[in-house]
């Protein structure tokens, strides 16, 4: 992608009632846009991330047999009075339509997906399986002062999963929750991110959140460092010590909840009265489970965990692009320019994720500051300075090491380091 071509600008004025330091920082560098409070347009930058993070967790629902739907955001009152949630779920956003009847914008699924799995659940041999969506969902918060980690509307991976009994919930919830592990590592965050304890519902002890260590959390957590596993501070009078090893020294630290795994039982699957017939013929409720992660909190929660003073620091597999190429020709004619776009091109038809800026009329200080703050991993520079050593140079944005490498040479070697 040409930086010049582009229609947003980095460094822009930011909206005066932002506050949280992911939203500002994506908003500076042109990731995303506000347009009311909670609310975001993802621009050019923050789609591409946002996609990133939504294959990832796409990738891991499907190796653990998920199967994707897109359900409606649009959702019929007399579904959420089935299970009592019309008057229940305060964050709900209630409208009505034209035909003078009352819908909900989709806050969560169980109301969708408990009647639409009933509809092709009859016996046993139709179970276990899950279903999951990526979407956008509607929460009415009272306050959304977290940027992307508390949107009004945001997207949304919720999972859901159907047993013929609680011995294969469990089985499958384990599943599920080394699956989110896997996300948080290939998202960057594995190595502050705890599998929590938190409140049950009225069928279990327990749900477990997955809390990302960083200030900018809404959450308190206490950690144990032993087991590695921490207890939300809403269930802290009632579990105070770790639940895996009873010790009683946990560190307290703020966390961003990124994920949220719940055993529903049969909270649903009996106010549809989802039965099916077992192998003796024996009328059985249905066993659900559901696991939600929203891949903009994501995202918003990795650039609260990676990034300086100067700006964003992706990792790889998020990152917008692998490369920021910096052209820094004095005109478009010249002949660092003309090297620039042919290497620009080169990258492109190798199939390495570029940004080129091939801006004219501005400082290499500016470029240099726009690069970091935009945060590619890899930095490449093409001057007069390098040209004459027919090198270009070559910095990672997590480094302050910067090499040289042989103009010739720098399309293979990327090429090797962004397969990585
Ligand atoms: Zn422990």
């Amino acid at each position: 992608m040409r930086q010049s071509q582009l229609f947003t600008k980095v460094s822009r004025e930011l909206p005066k009632d932002e506050t949280s330091y992911n939203a500002q920082i994506l908003i500076r560098a042109g990731f995303v846009d506000k347009l009311a409070a909670g609310i975001y347009t993802y621009l050019p930058f923050g789609l591409k991330v946002l996609n990133k993070i939504s294959n990832i967790i796409r990738e891991e629902m499907e190796a653990i047999g998920g199967q994707e739907i897109l359900m409606p955001g649009l959702t019929p009152k007399e579904n959420w009075e089935t299970t009592g949630r019309w008057e229940k779920f305060d964050a709900l956003f209630r409208l009505k339509g034209g035909d003078e009847r009352e819908y909900a914008l989709g806050a969560t699924h169980e109301e969708v997906v408990t009647p639409l799995a009933q509809k092709h659940t009859f016996s046993y041999k139709e179970l276990p399986f899950a279903v999951y969506q990526i979407q956008t969902k509607f929460r009415n918060e009272l306050r959304a002062k977290a940027g992307l980690i508390r949107g009004r509307e945001f997207l949304m991976k919720d999972l859901y999963s159907f047993h013929a009994d609680e011995e294969d919930l469990n089985r499958y919830y384990k599943i599920a929750q080394k699956a989110y592990f896997r996300v948080f590592e290939r998202v960057g965050l594995l190595d502050r991110t705890y599998l929590t304890f938190a409140s049950g519902g009225a069928f279990s002890r327990y749900s477990h959140e997955f809390q990302t260590v960083t200030e900018a959390g809404e959450d308190t957590i206490y950690i144990c460092d032993d087991c590695q596993l921490a207890v939300n501070a809403e269930i802290i009078d009632e579990q105070p010590n770790c639940p895996n090893c009873e010790k009683k020294e946990l560190r307290e630290a703020g966390a961003v909840e990124v994920g949220n795994i719940f055993k529903l039982r049969s909270r649903f699957s009996e106010a549809f009265d989802f039965y099916y017939t077992n192998e003796a013929g024996e009328r059985k409720i249905v066993e659900m489970g559901c696991y939600g992660m929203g891949p903009s909190r994501l995202l918003g929660t990795v650039v609260e965990v990676h990034h300086d003073d100067r700006g964003i620091i992706w990792p790889e597999a998020v990152a917008p692009f692998k490369i920021h190429l910096l052209s820094l020709a004095a005109r478009p004619d010249d002949r660092v320019s003309e090297a620039a776009n042919k290497l620009y091109v080169e990258l492109v038809n190798s199939q390495v994720e570029v940004l080129y800026d091939d801006r004219n009329g501005l400082s290499a200080g500016e470029k240099f500051a726009a690069a970091d703050l935009i945060g590619c991993p890899i930095r490449l520079v093409v001057s007069e300075k390098t040209l004459a050593q027919k090198k270009v140079e070559i910095k990672k944005r997590n480094s302050a090491k910067v090499e040289f490498v042989d103009l010739d040479r720098v399309v293979r070697v990327l090429g090797n380091q962004a397969t990585r």
